[in-house]
Formats: structure tokens, C-alpha cells, sequence
């Protein structure tokens, strides 16, 4: 049974938060329950922002125990993702002059998805990963994995233990995190001297300007721009010298970072900083036009669907015994979000999202239990077959906005 914890001070800085978008109760976006299941639990979803350093994030966090132990998406089911991951590590080897005396460390390294190009060139690799299940995949294939949350204490018994990293890769992890502060000065006490970190997530930027709400759920506590994070690193004494901004799920950051005194960032971060001030990341005004945004959304969404059920092609596709719901209490229907480029060839697991009955959400669902890969979607008269399409995101319109596969 998951537990739930409120909050109103900011992870990155400790300062009070204001809330500015509710979802109200949801239960878990990844626990889907058979239809008739009485009971679910469910838990608040408020978005709050920190007016101090800009963070965005929940104010409730469901333990981590409950949500990453058991862990359901293997990230070699993604060949895009895959080779999106092979070239980074490709570039870090060469800039980094990787080799056999070099340790690469990755948190949440899943199946060992990343870790496996560095082990074929030779280097030396340990994963963390906490849900178990996953973890034990990762060994399976030689790729040494510790089963344990990353914390400022697993960091001290790596540390003791001799293990320090020239690289420190965290995908997609930093978002999950509850004692952010913890995990980052975590990081900075395994990183050797002269080592970097390299990280991913989700840019709050693209959230807001895409409208994509659908990201919120309780799994990710923190929504990401670059001023917060700089200021959060520098705390642990590590400068975050190099940004980029990457295509993959929705728009993210990747981040690199070293210890403090490595020399003046790279033009890259002092641009995007200012585009933040130009953008008025601090200033809450921005984050209550988001939320009138999606409130504003709703109903237009809502009409959307009507009109797409009531053509029968979409209600066609979606078996709603199947899919586990009522299609005529959906709520808010938000996007099969784009994922990683080059698309994908036809695994778009944990890629829609559905929020149903008023709070309910159903979570993450897969295409093929929506029937998805077989139907049809309209869009301006035009007949889509699903097999032809890449994904899917309803937009600001409420019209289906589609991108054909290439
Ligand atoms: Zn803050």
C-alpha cells in the first residue's frame, strides 16, 4: 500500500511553494486495476512552483517503494531510445578518453540498456537500479547492478568502497526524486576530481509551451528548467558547464556537470539562462497561464473525443472491456506523447495517458490494448490507419494532430 506525503517546501531550495495546478485525486498513472476493482487508492496531483529558484513540482510524493520496486518498462523494448543512448555514450568515451581503468556508474540504469555500450568497449560500468526485477535482467547480461534507491548514503558506502566515476549518467531519474538535494550531493561524492555528470529530463519549458499537462503525474515530482537546476548543483558544489536540449520525451534537457572550478560554463548555459530570464521563469504569472490553459482545454478536449466517438471509427479501435473504462466518462485524454527520434518501429508502450471520470486516470495503457495498431483516427476527413501513424497529441485546438511515420 502506497503512502503519500504533503509538502509545500521546495525540494531544490527549501523555500515555501504555491500551488497552481490541480488534478485533483488520481490513483497511481502506472497501476492499471481490472474493471470492477473497489478501493483504489488515490492521491492528490498539485503542481506547485517555487517563486525563490523556479522549480515547478508536486506537492505530494507517494514513496518511492511503491512506485519503482516493481518497475514494468524495460528500455531495450525502444530501439530508438537505444540508439539515441549508444551515440551519446560513443561521444563520451572519445571526449572523455574512456578506458579500462575508467568507471562509469549510471543511475536508474534499468536493464542495463546504456551500460552494455561502454562494457563492449572494454569499460568498466556499475548500475543502480531499485526495482529488483530490472535489476536482475541487468546482471543476467554481466552488467554489475546494485538494487538500491541512489542517496547521499549509497553515494558514502560507493565512495568507502573505492568506486568513484569518471562518468555519472541519470536518465530520467531526477524528476522521480524525493530528497533532491540528497541525490545531487550524492552525485558530486562519487564523481572523481576530474569526472562528469550527465543528465537528462523532461525541460518544464516544452511542458508549458506544448501544453503537455499529460506529463504531470505522481511519479515525477519535479518539472525542470535549467536556472533551478544550476542553482541546486552549485549547492553540492558541482557547475553545471554544458546544456543541450534534446527531442525526446515531449523536449528535454540533457545536462553536464563537474566540481566547481573547472573552468567558465560554456556558452550554451549562460544563452539559456537568459532565455529563462527573458521567458520569466521565476515569475508565477507563467505557471497560472498554464494551468487556465488546461483548464481552458478541457472541455474542448472533451468535444473532441464526442466527435471522434460519435464517428464510430475511433470507438471501433478502443475495445473499452479491454482497455479497462468507461469512454464516456473520459475527462481528459491527453497525448500518446512523441517519442523519441528517430521514431520508433511500433513499441509505443506507457506512451498514452488517460485521465477518466472526473480524477480518475487509468494511467499509462499500451496502443495494443486500445486496439490502437488496427484502427482508424479522422482527422479533417482524413482516415488515418494507426499503423501509419506515429503519434498522436490532441493540441491546443482540440483537433488530433498526427505525424506519419517517416
Ligand atoms: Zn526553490
Amino acid at each position: 500500500m502506497a503512502t503519500v506525503e504533503h509538502s509545500t517546501t521546495c525540494r531544490a531550495c527549501g523555500r515555501d511553494t504555491e500551488p497552481f495546478l490541480s488534478f485533483g485525486e488520481l490513483p497511481l498513472a502506472n497501476a492499471l486495476v481490472p474493471i470492477g476493482t473497489k478501493d483504489e487508492s488515490r492521491f492528490p496531483l498539485m503542481m506547485t512552483f517555487c517563486s525563490n529558484c523556479g522549480l515547478v513540482q508536486l506537492a505530494e510524493s507517494v514513496d518511492p517503494d511503491s512506485l519503482f520496486r516493481h518497475y514494468v518498462y524495460l528500455s531495450s523494448n525502444s530501439p530508438a531510445f537505444l540508439d539515441h543512448v549508444r551515440i551519446l555514450t560513443e561521444r563520451l568515451i572519445k571526449e572523455r578518453a574512456l578506458d579500462a581503468g575508467s568507471l562509469v556508474i549510471e543511475i536508474a540504469s534499468n536493464d542495463g540498456y546504456l551500460l552494455r555500450n561502454y562494457r563492449k568497449a572494454g569499460i568498466p560500468v556499475l548500475g543502480v537500479e531499485p526495482a529488483r526485477n530490472i535489476a536482475q535482467v541487468a546482471r543476467k547480461d554481466g552488467i554489475d547492478t546494485i538494487s538500491e534507491f541512489f542517496s547521499i548514503d549509497l553515494a558514502a558506502t560507493l565512495r568507502s568502497d573505492g568506486k568513484l566515476a569518471d562518468v555519472i549518467h541519470a536518465n530520467n531519474v531526477l524528476a522521480h526524486v524525493p530528497d533532491l538535494r540528497g541525490f545531487v550531493a550524492g552525485l558530486a561524492s562519487v564523481l572523481k576530481p576530474a569526472g562528469m555528470v550527465v543528465i537528462e529530463v523532461p525541460y518544464v519549458r516544452d511542458m508549458i509551451e506544448k501544453l503537455e499537462f499529460d506529463t504531470a503525474y505522481h511519479e515525477h515530482l519535479c518539472y525542470f528548467s535549467l536556472t533551478p537546476l544550476v542553482a541546486l548543483f552549485a549547492k553540492s558544489g558541482l557547475d553545471i558547464f554544458r546544456v543541450e536540449r534534446i527531442p525526446v520525451h515531449g523536449g528535454s534537457l540533457r545536462i553536464f556537470a563537474r566540481h566547481a572550478g573547472g573552468g567558465a560554463s560554456e556558452f550554451s548555459v549562460t544563452q539559456m539562462l537568459s532565455d529563462e530570464r527573458q521567458w520569466r521563469v521565476r515569475d508565477p504569472a507563467l505557471y497560472r497561464r498554464f494551468a487556465d490553459a488546461v483548464e481552458k482545454f478541457r472541455p474542448t478536449l472533451r468535444e473532441c473525443l464526442a466527435a471522434l466517438r460519435a464517428d464510430g471509427k475511433f470507438t471501433r479501435s478502443m475495445d473499452p472491456k479491454e482497455a479497462g473504462f468507461d469512454r464516456s466518462k473520459i475527462d481528459y485524454f491527453a497525448a500518446i506523447k512523441d517519442q523519441l527520434p528517430p521514431l520508433p518501429t511500433g513499441n509505443f508502450k506507457q506512451d498514452l495517458v488517460v485521465f477518466v471520470d472526473g480524477k480518475r486516470s487509468l494511467g499509462k495503457v499500451t496502443f495494443k490494448s486500445l486496439k490502437f495498431s488496427e484502427g482508424v483516427i479522422v482527422q479533417n476527413g482524413n482516415e488515418f490507419k494507426m499503423a501509419s501513424v506515429a503519434y498522436v497529441k490532441f493540441a491546443r485546438s482540440g483537433t488530433a494532430i498526427m505525424r506519419r511515420k517517416k
